[in-house]
């Protein structure tokens, strides 16, 4: 059963609710809708306690007229709260940029999807009209859960206005990869909407990677072991397969009403063995690409002819498209071509449904079925694979599933088949009726328990669990940010203090950083501010940084400050500049050679000569080839490291090599034992400022800038708000003098 930790009440929002109102005669109609979104999140929600849904009822506004009042009623006994979109909505948003741009795109069909900009402004305006339905009937103590590509603005525009609240956000399609997902227009908007969201839930792990890669790509987050940090919101992105009510199909299949259909069937069809085809409508299914399969199959096997029967069922689906009534007529060609052509006075290789079948029948179908062709062109998950299996009671039966559909990643036991590759599919089929009945019931048995175990129930709970800690994991960090309560109490115990040790590390800290280092010289506000830390008396400030003496001397040379650079290879101290003795440089042509290979092969890195360091950047590489080679790098130097007593270190898409005595701690030390001071501060952004937070005096104020793991007592997200921070401390002390 679904078990939700949280507690909490859900509030499940998706496009259309899992219902189909529609008027006819004046009185209200409601059916339950069809597709894997309605079967899947439908049990979960049947069981969800004080949860709500809301979508769009299926029916335009105009057609609901004046009985929009009842249908809201009618629907609030089921829990359901309709959203009412106006025709030309449904035209531009469902019809427009959900089905004929984001549908066909994510789905790898390029070549039919149309870019316009005035149904992506309808799409931004359902979605501002789903955020106020949020609003109106939800708090923000509630979890949010959107479903699917038809919202996905609406994760952040719920953010924008409850920037505490829970909000997962699950796409029941693929995610495409990064070189078709950059096509859209729209997609830098479209990647900020879903980040919106705390969790974002995928199918399957191929999915998480091309989103990451297209947020990478796109908007230059870099994410971590699937996490990403967004405007100072730590959000996890992973794959949940969804399942299916297993128990439901599985116990009505041994039900006495569906036995007695799935004998009759069984019967009618005698001396033949059932292919069965179960799918909505739509080009990526790959229905007539199938028929091409099974007619090749008859040609190729004709002695399975009069013995085999294909029953295709096909749910009709978003009728108002020119394209699908197309589809439509070419399929019911197709199947008229194959029966005409070898068919016989008691036989017809085909038999064609089009129309949606009740679920006792739905299942008794799936019972007696020997094969389940599920061959879609590309398909999110499907559901149509995972529910023949559970429906199954005698063990017998094959799945052919294509390796295109999110389904195959867990049935890894079915024969698993190229769709585009005919002749691959007409052989499965053939394969499947001369399998062994032991080999059979071997992979359905697997298969079953598989689906057993992550049913749709596990599949919600372990979405539910992960979003709640994930919001944990948010507040376990707020508690390091540094509050306006401590802000105060450390500017008082500051400005009260008579000498003051100001230990500041550089870049990323006191300024933003860019791709190239001299990029990041320091503007005017930073040389204010630091000169007014200086003037103030009894305070000492320190420069720690990894930059070189020069640049360092060049910037600040003329303040009365003290520095540190290369990581503690020198120190001015009291104005003049001192380097430690057991420095030299003979390790570096051992090094450099190495590193001028790494920059042969890495476009866009390159190496930086200190005085007695070495740093490999490569901020400007792609990211994920960097970080590929910093790794490689730094296992390289490993040998060599140990024996010239030097060590390499990562920095922020940098790696650093220096000796091993030489770090931002000792160097620091020299100051720190200097006297006794009433206050110290240090601040930095990067590993190599966690040295210098280790050799702090318990009392001191640490601070971390950004969000990664650190000693640090506090953290603040930017340098932006340690130079306010700064300022405040500027400002505290002068009032004090
Ligand atoms: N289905 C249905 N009525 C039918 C035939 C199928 O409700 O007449 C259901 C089927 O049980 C399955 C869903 O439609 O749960 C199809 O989901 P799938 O993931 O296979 O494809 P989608 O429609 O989501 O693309």
């Amino acid at each position: 059963m679904y078990q939700n930790s949280s507690k909490k009440r859900v509030i499940i929002v998706s496009n259309r609710l899992p219902v189909n109102v529609s008027r006819i005669e004046g009185s209200i109609k409601i059916k339950q809708s069809v597709g894997g979104l309605t079967t899947g999140v439908g049990a979960l929600f049947k069981s969800m306690k004080n949860s709500i849904w809301i979508g769009w009822p299926g029916i335009s506004s105009e057609k609901a007229g004046a009985a929009e009042a009842d249908i809201v009623s009618e629907l609030a006994k089921s829990k359901y709260k309709p959203v009412f979109l106006k025709k030309i909505s449904i035209d531009n948003f469902y019809y427009g940029f959900c089905n004929r741009t984001i549908w066909p795109l994510f789905h790898y069909f390029a070549r039919y999807t149309e870019y316009s900009e005035r149904q992506f402004e309808s799409f931004r305006r359902v979605n501002e009209l789903f955020a106020e339905a949020v609003f109106s009937i939800a708090d923000k103590n509630d979890v949010i859960w959107i479903h699917d590509y038809h919202l996905m603005l609406l994760p952040s525009l719920i953010r924008k206005k409850w920037p505490e609240a829970s909000i997962g956000f699950f796409l029941h399609i693929p995610f495409p990869a990064y070189e078709i997902f950059r096509l859209l227009p729209q997609r830098r908007e479209i990647l900020k909407g879903i980040l919106g969201a705390d969790l974002i839930g995928f199918h399957t792990y191929d999915y998480v990677n091309h989103f990451l890669d297209s947020v990478r790509r796109i908007l230059g987050l870099e994410n971590r072991l699937g996490q990403l940090l967004v405007e100072n919101r730590l959000i996890k992105i992973d794959s949940y397969p969804m399942g299916i009510d297993y128990d439901l199909f599985n116990n009505t299949a041994k039900k006495p009403v569906v036995k007695k259909e799935a004998g009759k069937i069984k019967k009618r069809l005698e001396g033949c063995k059932i292919i069965l085809s179960i799918d909505r409508l739509d080009y990526t299914k790959g229905i007539p690409e199938r028929l091409r399969c099974y007619e090749l199959f008859m040609e190729r096997y004709p002695e399975y002819r009069e013995k085999v029967i294909l029953i295709m069922i096909v749910v009709p689906s978003r009728v108002q498209l020119k394209y699908y009534q197309l589809m439509k007529s070419d399929i019911e060609k197709y199947v008229g071509k194959i029966n005409g052509k070898y068919g016989t006075l008691k036989w017809v290789p085909i038999h064609y449904l089009y129309r949606s079948i009740p679920f006792n029948m739905l299942v008794a179908l799936y019972n007696i079925a020997d094969v389940a062709l599920v061959t879609p062109l590309r398909d999110g998950m499907n559901l149509v694979a995972k529910e023949y299996i559970a429906s199954k009671t005698d063990d017998t039966g094959v799945l052919i599933c294509s390796e295109t559909a999110g389904v195959s990643k867990e049935a890894g036991e079915s024969l698993i088949v190229n769709p585009n590759d005919i002749n691959d599919v007409a052989d499965a089929i053939k394969n499947a009726f001369v399998m062994s009945e032991k080999d059979k019931k071997n992979a359905i048995d697997v298969m079953k328990r598989r689906l057993k175990r992550f049913d749709i129930y596990r599949w919600g709970s372990e979405f539910m669990n992960d979003l709640s800690e994930i919001k944990r994991y948010q507040s376990h960090m707020r508690a390091k940010q540094m509050t306006d309560l401590v802000k105060t109490q450390l500017i008082k115990r500051y400005s009260s203090s008579d000498t003051a040790l100001l230990l500041l590390d550089y870049d990323g800290t006191l300024v933003q950083l860019k791709e190239k280092p001299d990029q990041a010289s320091p503007d005017d506000e930073l040389m204010t501010l630091l000169k007014d830390l200086i003037s103030l008396k009894g305070n000492t400030v320190v420069v720690v940084s990894g930059r070189d003496r020069n640049t360092l001397e060049k910037w600040f040379g003329a303040l009365n400050i003290q520095m540190i650079a290369e990581h503690g290879a020198f120190i001015k101290n009291d104005g003049i500049w001192e380097k430690d003795p057991r420095l030299d440089n003979s390790w570096k042509k051992e090094v450099l050679p190495l590193l001028e290979q790494y920059v042969d092969r890495t476009t866009g890195s390159f190496i930086e000569e200190k005085e007695f360091s070495l740093a490999w950047h490569y901020r400007m590489t792609d990211v994920k080839l960097g970080n590929i080679r910093a790794r490689e790098l730094k296992g390289a130097l490993f040998n060599l490291a140990g024996n010239l007593g030097i060590s390499a270190i990562s920095g922020n898409k940098v790696v650093e090599i220096k000796y091993n005595f030489v770090n931002k701690g000792n160097a620091s030390f020299r100051f720190i034992e200097k006297k006794r001071w009433d206050f110290i501060m240090a601040a930095g952004d990067d590993v190599t400022d966690e040295d210098l937070f280790s050799v702090l005096p318990d009392d001191s104020c640490s601070i971390k800038i950004g969000y990664d793991a650190t000693k640090a007592v506090y953290r603040i997200g930017s340098y932006e708000g340690f130079r306010d921070f700064l300022k405040e401390m500027v400002e505290s002390r002068k009032l004090q003098m």
